[in-house]
């Protein structure tokens, strides 16, 4: 709902509001918080909050490190769930103290992004579809890779036990504003999907962030833990988050479809997939940003492992759905619920706005199984693969100039030092796998 700050401030004392979190996520798509009493509304509401931005995670250097919060008022939500005090959120972008939106704020960076799309036309529309695992918690309270269900892809309950912390999910979410289109056990046991109805890009990454915290505060209550760890237990399948792009004209018709061809897609979809395809070794730092999304994205999970688009085939990069008309849409399917979701969509759009504005034709175009093929004949078609781990990722990553635009200066340096540490630290590590394989071998 779009209030001004007077109907805000009123709607938190009809509301009997005692405490607001002032939200915002930071580079690694954390989600972060400061909270104050509701008589301190009215000061938040003049963009007078002020944090020390050096203490987040890759945010500033400490000479500059005052940050302001300014409060989008749009996305003010009561909890469902607060019990003794009542409280809610409101979704805040990053300024520096100079009254600039600073540059490191991963919502600002989307913004930016979106205008650029709507200066050619266009607005980014997104429904995602966020899976995650739910584990048992031990006395202690602390997660195991336990789960009670051995159910499978849509079973029903009893079988299905995490299908309670489901609803109950559903419910508050449905409380906060989201229109729920399905939920239902995923492939794996104690894995589940719920969808959301699309929305703008700018809403999308904000609901995923809500989505995750919901998610993971229901499970708690319920003695489950919740995870979006892309791939917690080896030989099942791991959790994605299939993004369902398409782009609207100012009109609000779909600038993807066109009834006259073949498959009923527009020029400019067919350049937005074109642009996804070129770039997709570099954005997938951005939707695949931790050392487990590559233990995913290997072949046998239902995920994809191949640069390539299909119409109907669920095994390559992209797949352009049946249903067309209104819902005409790409389904990009190598995300991971683990990514930033403001960088993601930031940067998959504008991969797919330098494919239109470089009429960029969608190479790779397959219709058999990707997965029955075998190097050479992939070979013959040209059909590369994703980067096989983080490294490869955020080296292609470093050297794609869209990339570099699409974040800015400031972000793309501190995502590619920050992921390079990340794998550092992991090379050190030595795994259960090596030891089981080597130690007795040699
Ligand atoms: N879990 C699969 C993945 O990793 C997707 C399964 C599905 O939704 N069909 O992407
Ligand atoms: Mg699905
Ligand atoms: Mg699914
Ligand atoms: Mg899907």
């Amino acid at each position: 709902e779009n209030y001004s700050k007077e109907e805000l401030l009123q709607r938190v004392k009809e509301l009997e509001v005692e405490f607001i979190h002032l939200q915002f996520t930071d580079i690694m798509g954390v989600m972060k918080n400061v909270s104050i009493t509701s008589e301190q509304l009215s000061k938040a509401l003049n963009n007078e909050i002020m944090f020390d931005g050096s203490s987040i995670d890759g945010f500033v250097r400490i000479e500059e490190s005052d940050m302001y919060l300014r409060p989008d008022l749009s996305t003010f939500q009561v909890f469902p769930w607060s019990g003794e005090y009542k409280e809610a959120r409101i979704i805040c972008n990053i300024y520096n103290a100079d009254g600039t939106p600073f540059e490191g704020c991963p919502r600002n960076t989307l913004k930016r992004i979106i205008n650029e799309a709507k200066e050619m036309g266009y607005t980014m529309n997104v429904g995602p579809e966020c899976e995650f695992f739910l584990f048992n918690t031990d006395e202690k309270g602390e997660p195991s890779l336990e789960t009670h269900d051995n159910a499978g892809y849509f079973d029903l309950a009893p079988v299905d036990l995490g299908g309670n912390a489901r609803k109950s999910m559903i419910t508050v979410l449905k409380k906060m504003g989201f229109e729920i289109e399905a939920s239902h056990h995923e492939c794996a046991p104690g894995q589940h999907e719920i969808d959301f109805e699309y929305a703008d890009a700018l809403t999308t990454a904000d609901n995923i962030m809500t989505f995750k915290m919901v998610v993971r505060i229901i499970a708690q209550r319920h003695g489950l833990h919740a995870t979006f760890m892309p791939k917690p237990k080896d030989n099942i399948a791991g959790s994605g988050m299939h993004l369902n792009i398409s782009l609207a004209n100012l009109d609000g018709s779909n600038a993807f479809y066109d009834e006259n061809d073949k498959i009923q897609l527009s020029k400019p979809a067919y350049h937005f997939l074109g642009g996804l395809v070129k770039h997709a070794k570099a954005f997938t730092a951005i939707t695949n940003p931790t050392v487990n999304s590559y233990k995913r994205l290997v072949p046998g999970y239902e995920a994809p492992v191949m640069i390539a688009w299909a119409e109907s085939n669920r095994s390559p990069l992209i797949r352009v759905p049946a249903k067309k008309g209104n819902s005409t849409r790409v389904e990009l399917r190598s995300p991971d619920p683990s990514a930033n979701p403001y960088l993601a969509l930031a940067t998959t759009l504008k991969a797919g706005i330098d494919g239109i504005k470089n009429e960029v034709e969608p190479k790779n175009k397959v219709s058999s199984n990707l997965y029955d093929m075998n190097e050479k004949e992939l070979k013959d078609l040209g059909i590369d693969r994703l980067p096989t781990n983080l490294k490869e990722a955020i080296i292609e990553f470093s050297q794609d100039k869209t990339m570099k635009d699409a974040l800015g200066d400031h972000l793309f340096e501190r995502v590619i030092n920050a992921a390079l540490y990340e794998w550092n630290e992991y090379s050190k590590y030595i795994s259960q796998w090596e030891i089981d394989r080597y130690l007795m071998k040699f």
